[in-house]
C-alpha cells in the first residue's frame, strides 16, 4: 500500500513511518523540518520504499503523488514549550494542513487518520454530579466533551485541535473514511532532547547531573505510554474495517447507556463518534511528576537534586485514558512498563548526547 505520512521526521511520524516501511509499504514522508529532525528522516532514505517530500501540509499537497491509500496527519507540535514558542504554526498545521490532507483523502478516496490529543479534554474534573448520581472522568473517556481554556496559553494547540476533530467529522459526512486518535502521554527514542517535555528534559538533567525542573508541587500526574505501544495502538485504529468490528462496538456503547447522565456532556448516541474515535495511551502507568523524578534518577544513577518552579497555567492535574473502547474493540493492549521504556529511551539519550 501507499501510506502518506504528514510529520514524517517528527517523534511519531518517524516511528509510524519505520512500522509501515518494515510492514513492506511505500512511504510518502512529508515534513518541513519545523519540528521534525532531519536525523530522522536520515534514517530512512536508504529504503527505495521511503520518499521523502520537504513541505508544508498548511499549503495544498504536490499535485503529482502517486495514488494514496492511507493518509496519516501527525504533522504538529506537541510538546507545550515547542507549541507555545510557535503558535501560528501550530494552528495552521491543526486548520489548514488538516483540511489539505482532507481533500487529499477525498480526491484519492484513501483512508485518514487524524492525530488528536487527551489535550482536547482540557483540565478534566476528577467525578462530575448530575442529578444526584457522580461520574468518573478520570480515567476520561472519548464520550467526555472537554473542559478547555479557549483564551489560555494551551489553547493554540487544543482549540487547533479541537477544530482539526470537526473538520474530521465533516469530511465524514462527505464520504471520507476518516478515524482519529487521541494520543496520551508517549515518550521514547527519536524525541527531541530539546523538546521541552517532561521526560526529555528530566533524562536530559539527570544525565548531565544538573537539577531536575518540578514545576508546581509535583503531585500532578501523567500516564506515559512507550512509543511502540502508542503505533500499535495507531496501526490497529488505521486498519480496521467498521463492518468488522460494529457488534463490539455496540457491545461496548451497551455498557454506558444505562448510566448515561446528561446529552449535554456524553455523546454516545452518536455513532460516527463511537466508531471513530479512540484515546490511545497507557492507563497503568500513571505517575507523579515527583515519582517519574525519582525513576529518572534511579535509572540514570545520577546525584541531580530538584528545583522547584510554579505550575504553568492551565497545566491538567492529572490525565489517564480511559482505554475500554480500543481493548474491547480492537483487542489493544500495551505492554511496555514505564521502567522499561525508559531504560531504552534512556540508553537513546546516552547515544545521541
Ligand atoms: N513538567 C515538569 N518539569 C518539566 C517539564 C514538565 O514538572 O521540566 C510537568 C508539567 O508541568 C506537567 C507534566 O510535567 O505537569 C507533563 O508535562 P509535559 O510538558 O511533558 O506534557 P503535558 O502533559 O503537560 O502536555
Amino acid at each position: 500500500m501507499n501510506i502518506l505520512i504528514a510529520g514524517s521526521a517528527g517523534f511519531l511520524g518517524a516511528h509510524l513511518t519505520k512500522h509501515y516501511l518494515m510492514q513492506g509499504d511505500c512511504v510518502y514522508g512529508v515534513d518541513h523540518l519545523g519540528s521534525g529532525s532531519k536525523k530522522n528522516v536520515n534514517l530512512f532514505l536508504k529504503n527505495g520504499d521511503y520518499h521523502f517530500i520537504e513541505h508544508d501540509v498548511s499549503k495544498p499537497l504536490p499535485a503529482d503523488l502517486p495514488h494514496i491509500d492511507i493518509i496519516l496527519h501527525f504533522a504538529s507540535r506537541a510538546s507545550p514549550p515547542d507549541y507555545q514558542k510557535h503558535p501560528f504554526d501550530t494552528m495552521d498545521a491543526n486548520y489548514k494542513g488538516t483540511y489539505n490532507l482532507l481533500e487529499l483523502a477525498l480526491a484519492h478516496n484513501a483512508r485518514f487518520v487524524y492525530a488528536s490529543t487527551s489535550e482536547i479534554y482540557g483540565n478534566p474534573p476528577k467525578t462530575i454530579a448530575i442529578n444526584s448520581h457522580t461520574y468518573t472522568l478520570i480515567p476520561t473517556p472519548e464520550y467526555f466533551w472537554g473542559n478547555v481554556n479557549s483564551f489560555g496559553p494551551r489553547s493554540c494547540y487544543d482549540e487547533s485541535k479541537r477544530v482539526g476533530e470537526a473538520l474530521v467529522f465533516e469530511y465524514i459526512r462527505k464520504g471520507v473514511d476518516a478515524r482519529i486518535v487521541r494520543i496520551f502521554n508517549t515518550y521514547g527514542p527519536l524525541m527531541r532532547p530539546d523538546d521541552g517535555r517532561v521526560v526529555t528534559n528530566f533524562i536530559k538533567q539527570a544525565l548531565n547531573d544538573e537539577p531536575l525542573t518540578i514545576f508546581g508541587d509535583g503531585t500532578q500526574g501523567r500516564s506515559y505510554c512507550f512509543a511502540d505501544d502508542l503505533i500499535d495502538g495507531i496501526a490497529k485504529v488505521a486498519s480496521f474495517k467498521i463492518e468488522n468490528v460494529r457488534d463490539k462496538l455496540l457491545a461496548y456503547k451497551s455498557q454506558f447507556m444505562e448510566k448515561r447522565p446528561s446529552k449535554y456532556l456524553f455523546d454516545l448516541d452518536n455513532d460516527i463518534k463511537l466508531e471513530r474515535v479512540f484515546n490511545v495511551g497507557n492507563p497503568c502507568e500513571h505517575y507523579s511528576v515527583l515519582e517519574l523524578a525519582d525513576l529518572i534518577l534511579e535509572l540514570t544513577n545520577s546525584n541531580s537534586s530538584k528545583n522547584f518552579f510554579g505550575l504553568p497555567k492551565d497545566d491538567p492535574q492529572d490525565r489517564i485514558p480511559d482505554i475500554t473502547k480500543i481493548s474491547q474493540v480492537l483487542g489493544y493492549s500495551p505492554k511496555i512498563t514505564l521502567k522499561q521504556g525508559l531504560e531504552k529511551t534512556i540508553s537513546y539519550f546516552k547515544e545521541i548526547l
